[in-house]
């Protein structure tokens, strides 16, 4: 199955910074050979909320998937500043990122409530990236594992089973640092989360693309993405410049 390579703008990004997409677009329209048509990787970027419909509209005809980067549970309401999975669709979101560290701890998003979320995006016919990933505490105290598949196990409501998600994982001490896991640990991680997802959801869990999040960047991507059972790549910062994402989809070829 093609990778899926997704860039995370998080808090970045006014209008002159859709120029960054649009090169994105047109990059992949040049790579050689076709890659889309030939090794089928797919690639989402996902902005601020303030510019979803925007980049929806400017990539309106490319083979670029436009995301959220979270949504509210609830469709509707008495909810100030958030916005619903139903809103991100109609903006022209196909996907969105819940449960991102930076959510889970800056906002204490539970497990469960990441999981109402995915039920949420499930329900707007989004296709939801979830995000998990151990702290350099729980790394340095042997606990990865552990705290890795304990997320996956809460974050996945029963639902998921035959729709499409990824699966991210996102060590919370490679994010934004330039630190990455050596591709053992990457490898140990994807066959604890591949197990979790399989024992939670049945057959479907064994599909589901698990991605890999954290300081990836054009020369440590290839090196990366060819790591057993890593099915795509989470990408922050190198996710803002056209040729650095650009970069890092060639290595998914
Ligand atoms: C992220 O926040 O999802 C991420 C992977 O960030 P970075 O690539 O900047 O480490």
């Amino acid at each position: 199955m093609g990778k899926l390579i997704v860039g995370n703008w998080k808090m970045n990004g006014l209008g002159p910074a859709l120029v960054e997409a649009q090169a994105v677009a047109a990059g992949l329209g040049g790579l050689p050979g076709d890659r889309l048509g030939n090794s089928g990787v797919r690639v989402g970027l996902c902005p601020p909320a303030t510019l979803v419909e925007r980049l929806a509209r400017c990539l309106a005809g490319s083979s670029v998937l436009v995301g959220g980067q979270d949504c509210h549970a609830e469709a509707s309401g008495a909810f100030t500043g958030d916005v619903s999975a139903e809103m991100l669709s109609e903006a022209g979101a196909v996907l969105v990122i819940l449960g991102h560290s930076e959510r889970r701890s800056g906002y204490g998003e539970t497990d469960a409530l990441v999981a109402s979320k995915v039920e949420a995006a499930l329900r707007a016919g989004l296709e939801p990236i979830i995000c998990v990933g151990e702290t350099l505490a729980e790394r340095e105290a042997g606990r990865a594992v552990a705290v890795v598949s304990t997320q996956v196990r809460g974050s996945l409501p029963q639902v998921l089973a035959g729709r499409p998600f990824a699966l991210a994982y996102e060590p919370v001490w490679a994010i934004g640092t330039g630190l990455t896991p050596t591709t053992a640990q990457i490898e140990e991680i994807h066959a604890a989360v591949r197990a979790e997802m399989s024992a939670v959801l049945g057959a479907p869990g064994a599909q589901a693309p698990i991605l890999y999040g954290g300081s990836v960047k054009p020369g440590n991507a290839a090196e990366i993405l060819s790591v057993s059972e890593v099915g795509g790549a989470l990408v922050g910062g190198a996710s803002l410049k056209s040729a650095d994402f650009l970069g890092i989809i060639a290595g998914a070829g």
